[in-house]
C-alpha cells in the first residue's frame, strides 16, 4: 500500500527522521490556516505548497510551488487544490489532487548551498537482504543517475541478524561528502530510516531529495512509502491511512468480496481459482490472441457469491469482450461450480458478452453437462486447448 507524502513524513518523524515543518489541507479554508499558522511558526512568509497524490514527479508537473508570501500561497493552493495532475508516473489523464502538504521552505540560502540527495531503503530479494541505496546526485533525476552513472549510487547490504550497523551508516554519509554537523545529522538519519523501514514493515522508503539545508543540517524535504499489505494486520493506525481514491476503484470492490483482483489493459475477463492457474490462463488468453483485461484469482470456494460478485466487477471493465472462467475442481467439485455459475449468470442478468467454461477435476463431464444444458450463452470447455480454441471463436 503506498502512502501519501504527508502520511509518510508523519511516520518517519515518529523515529526521528527529520522532517519539514507542514501542515496539511483539504480545503482551501484549511489551507489558508495552514499558511498563516506557518509563517507564524517559521516567522517567515515563505513556504511551499505540495499536491498530494500517488505519483512522482510531481515537482516537473507543476505540483510543488514555492512561494514568498501568504497570498503568493494562497494562489498555489487554489490552482493545484482539485487539479488533474499529470506527471511522468501517473498516465495521461492525471490524478487530482484532493490535498495538499504546506511546508516552510528549508531551501534558505545561507553558508552552504543547499544540497540534495537521494537515499532509499528496500529489500533486495537477490540476496535475501535489506539493501540501503544512496546518492550525491538527488534531486528529481535519480532515475537517469541510476541508468547512465550506476558507480555514483552507494548501496549497503544489511545483514538481517545484526541489523543496520553505525559503520554502515557513517560509509554512507561519509560517502556522500557529508560533514561536521551535517555528516552526524546524516548518520542519525540514515539509522532512523532504517529503524522506520523496518518497523512499519515498509517495502520500501525513499527520500528524494533528503537535504543538507544552507546551516548544515539534514532534513526529509520529500518522502515516499510503500507498506507490506501482507503486513497490515499488525499495524491498524498505518491500514487507517489506506486512500481509495488512489485505488482503482474495481480493485477496492473486488477487495470488498475479498477477491484477489488486479485490472489489466486487455479484452478477455478471466476469472481462476488459484493464482499459478490464474497466470496460466492468462497466457491461454493471450496464446488464442486475446490480451487479458484482468487477474482475478476467486480462492479455494468458487461458490454462487463468488462468481456472482467476480462477474459484476469484470463486467464494469467496458473493454472486456469475453470472459474465460478457468476453475479446477480439486476440493471443490465441477458440478457445484457450474451449478454456482448458471445461478450467478442468472443473478447478474443480461450478460453481454459470451462465456466460456472450463471445469477441470472432480465432476467435470458433470460440471460441463450442467453448463451446457444451461440454454444461457456459455460455452463449456474441459481442456486447455478446448478453452483456448472457444476464446478465439467468440472474438472473431
Ligand atoms: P516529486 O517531484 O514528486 O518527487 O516532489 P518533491 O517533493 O521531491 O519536490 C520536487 C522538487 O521541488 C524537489 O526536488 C526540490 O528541488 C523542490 N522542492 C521541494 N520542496 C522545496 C522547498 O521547500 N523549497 C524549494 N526551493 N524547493 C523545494
Ligand atoms: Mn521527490
Amino acid at each position: 500500500m503506498n502512502l501519501h507524502e504527508y502520511q509518510a513524513k508523519s511516520i518517519l518523524k515518529k523515529y526521528g527522521v527529520a522532517v519539514p515543518r507542514g501542515y496539511v489541507a483539504n480545503t482551501l479554508e484549511e489551507a489558508r490556516e495552514a499558511i498563516q499558522k506557518l509563517a507564524q511558526e517559521t516567522g517567515s512568509p515563505k513556504c511551499v505548497v505540495k499536491a498530494q497524490i500517488h505519483a512522482g514527479g510531481r515537482g516537473k508537473g507543476g505540483g510543488v510551488k514555492l512561494a514568498n508570501n501568504a497570498d503568493e500561497a494562497f494562489t498555489h493552493a487554489s490552482n493545484i487544490l482539485g487539479m488533474q495532475l499529470v506527471t511522468a508516473q501517473t498516465g495521461p489523464e492525471g490524478k487530482k489532487v484532493r490535498t495538499l502538504l504546506i511546508e516552510e521552505n528549508v531551501y534558505q540560502p545561507g553558508e552552504l548551498p543547499p544540497k540534495e540527495f537521494y537515499i532509499s531503503i528496500l529489500l533486495d530479494r537477490s540476496r535475501a537482504q535489506n539493501l540501503v541505496m544512496a546518492s550525491a546526485e538527488g534531486g528529481m533525476n535519480i532515475e537517469e543517475v541510476a541508468h547512465k552513472t550506476p558507480e555514483k549510487i552507494l548501496k549497503e547490504w544489511i545483514d538481517p541478524r545484526v541489523g543496520l550497523q553505525d559503520f554502515q551508516a557513517r560509509r554512507i554519509a561519509f560517502g556522500l561528502g557529508l560533514e561536521g554537523n551535517g555528516f552526524r545529522e546524516g548518520v542519525a538519519f540514515i539509522k532512523a530510516l532504517y529503524k522506520a523501514y523496518i518497523e512499519s514493515d515498509a517495502l520500501l522508503v525513499e527520500i528524494n531529495p533528503m537535504l543538507r539545508t544552507s546551516d548544515n543540517r539534514i532534513l526529509a524535504a520529500d518522502a515516499k512509502i510503500n507498506l507490506d499489505d501482507n503486513a497490515l494486520f499488525r499495524h491498524k493506525d498505518l491500514a487507517e491511512m489506506r486512500d481509495i481514491y488512489e485505488e482503482d476503484p474495481l480493485e477496492v470492490e473486488a477487495k470488498a468480496s475479498d477477491l484477489n483482483y488486479v485490472k489489466l489493459e486487455g479484452n478477455v475477463g478471466c476469472m481462476v481459482n488459484g493464482a499459478g492457474l490464474a497466470m496460466a490462463t492468462m497466457d491461454i488468453i493471450k496464446l488464442s490472441g486475446g490480451e487479458p483485461a484482468n487477474f482475478l484469482d476467486v480462492g479455494g470456494g468458487a461458490n454462487a457469491q463468488t462468481v456472482e460478485a467476480g462477474f459484476r466487477i469484470i463486467l464494469k471493465d467496458p473493454n472486456v469482450k469475453a470472459i474465460l472462467i478457468n476453475i479446477f475442481g480439486g476440493i471443490v467439485r465441477c458440478d457445484r461450480v457450474a451449478n454456482g455459475i448458471v445461478e450467478a449468470y442468472k443473478k447478474v442478468g443480461n450478460i453481454p458478452v459470451p462465456i466460456i467454461v472450463r471445469l477441470q477435476g472432480t465432476n467435470a463431464a458433470e460440471g460441463a453437462k450442467v453448463i451446457d444444458e444451461s440454454g444461457l450463452k456459455v460455452y463449456s470447455a474441459i481442456t486447455l486447448e478446448q478453452a483456448a480454441q472457444k476464446v478465439r471463436e467468440v472474438l472473431g
